[in-house]
């Protein structure tokens, strides 16, 4: 990596929402934009948004391997090895996810926090302390992550929700077809209400038909008129339950103003996965549909380097990639995905690249979005305020 800063930077070619341009950056800020009649050299983005990550577990694959594969397994091996966390261990692998991501170009992240008893774990007030480290580089959101039969129970679900309004932070549960869903989640629902908190679910992420608790958090979202401020991960079950039900449920959804994150690595990886056995079940929420109804799709990482998925970066744009081949997605079509549509979620603004606005962006070399994202070494130029620092072939 090396940063440098010049008052003053021509970048010329530009693929920008469709159109050729040349973009002057001056003191920071983007000084004009004007059309250019040559073809693009590079695409850009503004600095992109992750709206789903775990910085409490990642860069654990090393160490914990899942006794079987799939979704349950790696639960399993995340709780043994979170046994042994303490604040080292767990500053030194969130600091290097950090740098990792910064690198890549993100701007802001939501990282969810396992929260599995009553008071604040560990990682959640070491993750409070670092967030205030990387204020002004990255701004981290946290969202704490209890199981729904937890989360649901009056008294210990008030004393989080009331923790997490202290913290000015994101209450969230994981939802997988529980007994008296309907009972655990309309409390949730509550006590969101009452303390005006925003909502995260990890909801319906495995392949059973009968998993459908993300109709019942559309219908909660209407009922206590939280439009905006749900956000829903995986439902992965919306991809193999009948369509006619899948089309009325994703038009309430957007009815209600819930919006749906999705997570194709992680996905990928734990869905339909059995040893021996080539999968068949990608467990990939119907993007497409979703988008043409009107509900906002977000892109997240998930995890990095843990035992739910040993692989996989902070790097938003490696996300759009594998996103794009297991979605068949128009890569430039979605950068709303990575950018606006988490901002949103995340209730943040976005750096738009606009005359007057602060130069924050990504720059990729290639002639077009499918160009830029087809070699992974592509360079790639990351300017904040300005500032340069380079990525890739070049940069090393
Ligand atoms: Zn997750």
């Amino acid at each position: 990596m090396k940063a440098r800063f010049a008052v003053k930077t021509e970048l010329q070619d530009i693929l920008l929402k469709g159109r050729v341009v040349d973009i002057s950056v001056q003191n920071g800020t983007i000084a004009s934009i004007s059309p250019s009649i040559r073809s693009a050299q590079q695409v850009i983005l503004p600095l992109p948004v992750d709206p789903h990550v775990h910085l409490d577990k990642t860069f654990t694959a090393n160490r914990c391997q899942p006794a079987e594969p799939g979704l349950f397994g790696a639960i399993e091996a995340m709780a043994t090895d979170a046994l042994n966390w303490n604040e080292a261990d767990l500053r030194d692998r969130i600091e290097k996810a950090l740098a990792e991501a910064y690198q890549n170009g993100i701007s802001a992240m939501r990282s969810h926090v396992d929260w599995t008893q009553k008071e604040a774990p560990l990682a959640w007030s070491v993750l409070g302390e670092i967030m205030q480290d990387w204020r002004g580089k990255i701004a981290i959101q946290r969202a704490s992550l209890t199981p729904l039969d937890m989360l649901g129970d009056v008294e210990c679900g008030t004393a989080i929700a009331s923790q997490v309004h202290k913290d000015s932070e994101v209450m969230g549960s994981f939802v997988y077809r529980n007994e008296n869903l309907d009972i655990l989640l309309e409390q949730v629902f509550r006590n969101a209400a009452h303390y005006e908190l925003m909502l995260d679910f990890h909801v319906d992420e495995g392949l059973e038909p009968e998993a459908s608790a993300f109709d019942r958090i559309v219908d909660l979202t209407q009922q206590f008129s939280m439009a905006g401020r749900v956000l829903c991960g995986h439902a992965c079950s919306l991809s193999v339950r009948p369509m006619a039900e899948v089309s009325r449920v994703i038009a309430k959804a957007a009815d209600a103003g819930v919006a749906l994150t999705v997570l194709p690595t992680t996905n990928l990886w734990l869905q339909d996965n059995q040893n021996g056995k080539t999968p068949r079940l990608r467990g990939l929420a119907p993007m497409h549909e979703l988008r043409a109804a009107g509900v906002p799709v977000l892109l997240g990482a998930d995890n990095v380097a843990d035992p739910f998925f040993s692989m996989g970066t902070y790097d938003a744009l490696d996300v759009l990639r594998n996103a794009s081949i297991v979605a068949h997605l128009a890569p430039a079509d979605w950068l709303d995905s990575i950018t606006t549509n988490p901002a949103r979620a995340m209730g943040r603004e976005i750096n738009e690249i606009k005359i007057g606005g602060s130069a924050d962006f990504v720059l990729i070399e290639g002639q077009s979005w499918e160009e830029a994202l087809r070699n992974p070494n592509a360079l790639r130029q990351v300017f904040r305020a300005g500032r340069t620092q380079s990525v890739g072939k070049e940069a090393a």
